[in-house]
Parts: C-alpha cells; structure tokens; sequence
C-alpha cells in the first residue's frame, strides 16, 4: 500500500518529500509506504486550512450545522469500525479484540459523538454593563488554523481527540501522525469526506518530527496541540515561541498506583496488572509505581506478580490476546534497557524481563514486576512505556503521598482504600490531573484528561478541550 497527503480534500503528491516504510510490530515486517511531508508540503496544508478558515466554510457554520458533520463522522467511522480495527491492529501489534476493537475505536466514535453534542453548548459567555453608558458582551471565537501532532501508541484515537475539539470549536487543521502509524489516520481522510466535512478543515500530512517542527514553525499556525514526549514538549513549546503560538501538550506520566493495608488484593491484582499491562504498557496513564502499605507488601505484591503471569501475551488477530508487542525495535531495546540497568543496580526482577517464548520475531517483551528499587532510580523516575511495574512500600498517609508525587510527571494517579476520608485526602494533595479511587485508567468522553507538572497542559475530552481551541473577544459597544 502507498500513500499521498490529504490537502484540500484530496489526495496529493509530495513536492520534495520521501516515502518512508511502515512496519508491522508483531512480524518486524513492512507492509506500507507513507510520504514523509517536506516543509513546502506542509505550507501547502496550512495554506488549505488558512482559506478554509477565513472563507468560514467551516468556522461561519451555526455550533447546529457543525454539530450534525461530526456527528455523520462518528457514524461513518462506526459503519467502518472493524477494517479500522483491523489495520491499527496491523500497524501496532494491539490485540485486535481486546484493544483495538474492544476499546480503542468505539472509544473514538464516542468522543466524536460527545464533541458533536458538545459543539452546541455554547455556554460562558457574558453580556452587560459593566461601565456606565456601554454595554459588554464576550465571544468566545476558533482560534484558527491549528496543528496537531499525535503519538503512536494510540494513533486512531488520538486523532478522534485531536479533531473532535478543534472541529467543535470552529478550527481547520493540519494533523500529522506519529511517523511509524500513520495508515489508520489516513483512512480518516476518505471518511471525512464521506461525512461532508468541507474540503481543506482537515488535512493530513504524514512525516517525521521533521514535518512537525515545519507545522509548529508556520507563521500561519496559530496553535500546536501535541501529545508526545515530554522532551518533544519542550522542544515544541520553544521553537512555538518565535511566533507565540498557543501550545496544547499532553505529555507523559508516570503513574503511581497507592494500595492501602485495608484493600481487596484480588482488585488490586486484577486493576494493577491491567494498568500495567494494558496497551503493552504504552500508555501515558498506564501503572509504573505500586506502593503498598508496609503491613500488606507482601500479600499485595504476590497477588500482582500472579496476575501478570497470567497475562496472554501474543499475535494481534490470536484468540484470548490480551497483550500484543511493543511498537518497535527501538522501543523494545529502550525498554530492556531500562530493565536492564535497574538490574545491575541492585533491583530484583520478580517476573518478566525478557521476551516471552516463541515470539522472537517482532518486539514482544514480558509483563515485568520490579522490586528492590529506590525512590531515585531511573526505572522509578523515568517513563519507561512498556509492561513493566515497580513495587515499593510506604510507612504512611505522608509517605505515600510524597512518595507517589516524587516524580516531574503528573498525569495520572490511583489510591486504593475503603477509607473514604484518607481518599478525599489525598485525591486532593496528589498533583495529577487525574486521581482514581480503586480503579486506574477508565476515561471517558465528557471528563477532562491532561497532566499537571512536566505532563503538560491543556485538556483533551470535555467541553474543556473545545475551550481550550478557542479564545475570548470582548466588544464594548458605547450606547449613545
Ligand atoms: P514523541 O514525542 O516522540 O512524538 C510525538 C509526535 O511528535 C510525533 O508525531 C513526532 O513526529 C512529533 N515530533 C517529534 N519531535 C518534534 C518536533 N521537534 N516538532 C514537532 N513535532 C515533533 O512521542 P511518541 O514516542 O510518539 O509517544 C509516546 C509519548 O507520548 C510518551 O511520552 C507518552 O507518555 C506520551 N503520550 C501522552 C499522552 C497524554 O495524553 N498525556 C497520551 C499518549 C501518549
């Protein structure tokens, strides 16, 4: 398969870009061509977007008209839901039943479908007179052309979250990929079209950060939502500043998962393995850090190592497949690295750490249980993106709670306890954007999702996102 750029509605050669190989995880084998967007292709994109913005095909639309297109989007992508399924499992490694089909792309239709409702909910504006003999109003306008650039580890449902908002709030677009998973994206195009979303509101250039940095550079870009790497943010947010550009990043996490003595092992075992293993791990909500109340250590741990056993680890399109492989080959090295190291330095692995057996051939990599592990170590700090946990245990309330904050990351934490008090307590003094209470990971469409600290900010989901892709003008208007 080989594929051109999605500009103005219509597929279009590169002018000066390469085609770049796409490969499928589970097999190590490529399957796909893609175009890797010179800067003249992506000025072309934006040069779309900028005419569909200010002609306002799309931005002049009543919140009703535009409402009605997204939602003809999310019916679309519905009647389409297993070949997309099919080809994002092919371009990842997901578990076609369990992740890609069972999560992923119904959760996609459901935010298009929650961002189509929410488009007609204008609330918060404000009109009076707040000086004598004038009276105020404030509009909440689309900031413009935005770019967008998304990750790889949900590619088809981080383009649904990247869209939804921007399309609700009045934006056009410029989206890429991430470079290695960008068929499913694609496959959006033709969908867009059938949906009847005018030509040039969304447009789609594959690429590499090259390609990126060129979206985030134009002059014409008046907003770059990035979901990435926490160093892609910073990258981003530096040279977005040459043209004070707004910035939208969800960044990565590290996650701790807080098990108090007063907690159901057999919940913990079951919500902690599958916030670890979940997505192979790639996950910027997934599980990393399992601290337990000193009393419960080992009970607790025994239960998780037992449940991470007894994860299915396989081929994408197998029976029963809970988790699939790692992305890449880089990522696979990346993650044994980290293991690895942790290793040498006196941690001790109490399952997994290696590739499972009679799966050599693409990047599959165990579900891994860590202990012996200092606060300060790498594998406690840093992301490390694959199915591995950590398990450490705490004295107390405090210990935990500066435990659990002790990382730059802040997108997503969970306290398990039957003590509704002590979780009212912390879920207020856990600085992440999101604090679960006996569970980890279920979102949803109408609840914000978006870190605090070095996990970025701006809020993807809800009717926040739709704010945050649009910006206040007051007019003051003399009465006489
Ligand atoms: P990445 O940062 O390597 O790449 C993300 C995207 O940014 C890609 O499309 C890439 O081509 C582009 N890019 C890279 N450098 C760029 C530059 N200088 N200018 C413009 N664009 C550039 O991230 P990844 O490895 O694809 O994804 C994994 C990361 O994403 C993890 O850190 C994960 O935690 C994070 N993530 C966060 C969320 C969230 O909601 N906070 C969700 C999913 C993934």
């Amino acid at each position: 398969m080989e594929h051109k750029l999605w500009i103005d509605g219509k597929w279009q050669d590169s002018k000066g870009g390469k085609m770049m190989a796409i490969e499928n995880p589970a097999t190590g084998k490529n399957f796909a061509e893609v175009v890797d967007a010179s800067k003249e292709d992506v000025d072309r994109a934006v040069q779309a977007a900028k005419t569909a913005f200010y002609d306002g095909r799309w931005s002049k639309k009543s919140p009703g008209e535009r409402s009605k297109l997204i939602w003809k989007l999310a019916d679309v992508i519905e009647a389409n839901i297993e070949a997309i399924a099919k080809l994002e499992s092919e371009n990842t490694g997901k578990p076609y039943e369990f992740v890609s089909l069972g999560g992923d792309v119904p959760f996609a239709v459901d935010n298009l479908r929650f961002f189509a409702s929410a488009a007609r909910d204008t609330h918060g504006s404000h009109a009076g007179e707040f000086m004598p003999g004038y009276t105020s109003m404030y509009r909440r306008e689309p900031v413009g052309v935005v770019g967008q650039v998304a990750p790889w580890n949900y590619p088809f449902m981080m383009a649904a979250w990247k869209i939804g908002p921007a399309l609700a709030a009045g934006c056009t677009i410029v989206l890429k990929p991430a470079p290695g998973t960008p068929l499913t994206t694609l496959m959006l195009a033709d969908f867009i079209k059938e949906a009847g979303i005018p030509d040039g509101v969304v447009n789609i250039v594959t690429g590499g950060n090259d390609t990126g940095q060129a979206i985030v550079e134009h002059p014409d870009v008046r907003m770059v939502s990035l979901t990435g790497s926490t160093g892609t943010g910073k990258k981003i947010m530096k040279t977005a500043a040459d043209t004070l550009k707004r910035v939208h990043l969800e960044l990565g996490g590290k996650a701790p998962f807080i098990v108090f003595d007063d907690s159901d092992p057999e919940l913990v075992a079951s919500k902690a393995s599958m916030a670890a293993f979940m997505n192979t791990g790639q996950d910027c909500t997934a599980a990393t850090r399992l601290y337990v109340e000193k009393s419960k250590l080992k009970v607790m741990q025994e239960a998780v190592v037992e449940a991470m056993k007894n994860v299915k680890v396989g081929l994408p399109f197998e029976d029963g497949v809970q988790m699939g492989p790692l992305i890449s080959g880089v990522q696979k090295e990346r993650v044994a690295g980290f293991v690895e190291r942790a290793k040498a330095s006196g941690a001790k692995i109490l399952t997994g750490g290696g590739t499972p057996k009679g799966l050599d051939n693409g990047y599959f990599f165990e579900p891994t249980v860590i202990t012996n592990v200092q606060q300060d170590s790498e594998i406690v700090q840093n992301e490390v993106f694959g199915p591995v946990i950590t398990v450490q245990e705490f004295s107390d309330e405090a210990d935990a709670l500066s435990k659990g904050n002790d990382v730059l990351y802040g997108l997503a934490a969970s306290i398990f306890t039957r003590d509704i008090g002590r979780a009212m307590r912390l879920s207020s003094e856990l600085e992440f954007g999101t604090v679960w209470v006996n569970d980890h990971l279920p979102l949803t469409s109408e609840t914000p999702h978006g870190g605090f600290k070095q996990s970025g900010f701006g809020k993807d989901l809800s009717a926040e996102a739709i704010g945050d892709y649009q910006i206040t003008k007051h007019v003051m208007i003399a009465q006489s």
